[in-house]
């Protein structure tokens, strides 16, 4: 499926991270942790990036949630930085095996725009009436969509926040994090671990995982770095071919 679609409203839900809210396709059926191949036309030229659905639901809109890099940040993120409400943007998709799927516990390490299908899991879990607990590694000194993890806190799920930009002495993770997933994990039939972000942030989170004695090859791990997209475009291009062929 790809489609046109007009963004409906856009807010800054953090330092450098912005929530774009856009039309549903009436086809469209996506589950938080599902990604959108997300294209747009810049300065004559087509860029496409992926994207994680930040929403509990599609049923009439889409959310994505997108963090913009001041240090690494491409044209993509960028635009989408600044993008108005009334824009078009073209979306494809969903893709990805890695979502929620009613588990009695969703346990969610998130890192950076990580937060994004943290927050979609999280309110699909709570509206679901399940548990979940959300650890999130945020890249700038304020954390990004807090309004939604204090309502989840609020409702009596897990939520730990860790913030690394304010001290630039720590790694992607700070030191207590390992503990922290060490003790959100119970180990209670049906808990699903889920980990959300770039590549270091997916080492640091599997080893965490394996120091808790949850093997990672159990966990939904969804990598946001240049791996995954080149796997998931050429997928797309696959796609793409295979349906003209049959045509
Ligand atoms: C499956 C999948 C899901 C994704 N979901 C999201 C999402 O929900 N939200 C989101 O913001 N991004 C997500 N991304 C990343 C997104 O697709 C883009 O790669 C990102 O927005 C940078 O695009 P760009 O055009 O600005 O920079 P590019 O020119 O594409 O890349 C610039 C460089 O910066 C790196 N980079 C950009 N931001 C960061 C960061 N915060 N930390 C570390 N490295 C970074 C990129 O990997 C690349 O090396 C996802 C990627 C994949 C593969």
């Amino acid at each position: 499926m790809e489609e046109t679609v007009i963004v409906e409203e856009t807010q800054s839900v953090g330092p450098q991270t912005v929530a774009i809210t856009m039309q549903s396709p009436s086809a469209l059926t996506a589950e938080p942790g599902q990604f959108l191949r997300v294209t747009a036309t810049i300065d004559d030229e087509e860029y496409s990036r992926f994207y994680t659905i930040s929403s509990p639901d599609v049923d009439d809109t889409i959310e994505i949630t997108v963090g913009i890099d001041p240090s690494d940040s491409g044209p993509f993120s960028q635009y989408l930085g600044d993008i108005e409400s009334g824009s078009e943007l073209s979306i494809a998709g969903p893709f990805g095996q890695h979502y929620y799927e009613n588990s009695n516990r969703a346990v969610v390490l998130a890192g950076g725009p990580g937060i994004g299908p943290a927050v979609g899991i999280g309110d699909a879990a709570d509206a679901a009436g399940q548990e979940v607990a959300i650890i999130y590694v945020s890249e700038t000194a304020t954390p990004a969509h807090r309004t939604r993890l204090n309502a989840l806190a609020d409702s009596g799920n897990d939520i730990t926040i860790f913030t690394t930009a304010s001290d630039s002495q720590s790694g992607v993770v700070p030191p207590e994090f390992n503990d922290a997933v060490a003790d959100i994990i119970t180990g209670k039939p049906a808990e699903q671990p889920f980990v959300y972000g770039f590549e270091d942030f997916i080492t640091a989170a599997t080893d965490a995982l394996e120091t808790a004695d949850v093997n990672p090859d159990e966990a939904k791990i969804e990598n946001f770095g240049w791996y995954n997209v080149c796997r998931w475009s050429s997928r797309w291009l696959h796609d793409q071919i295979t349906i003209s062929y049959t045509i």
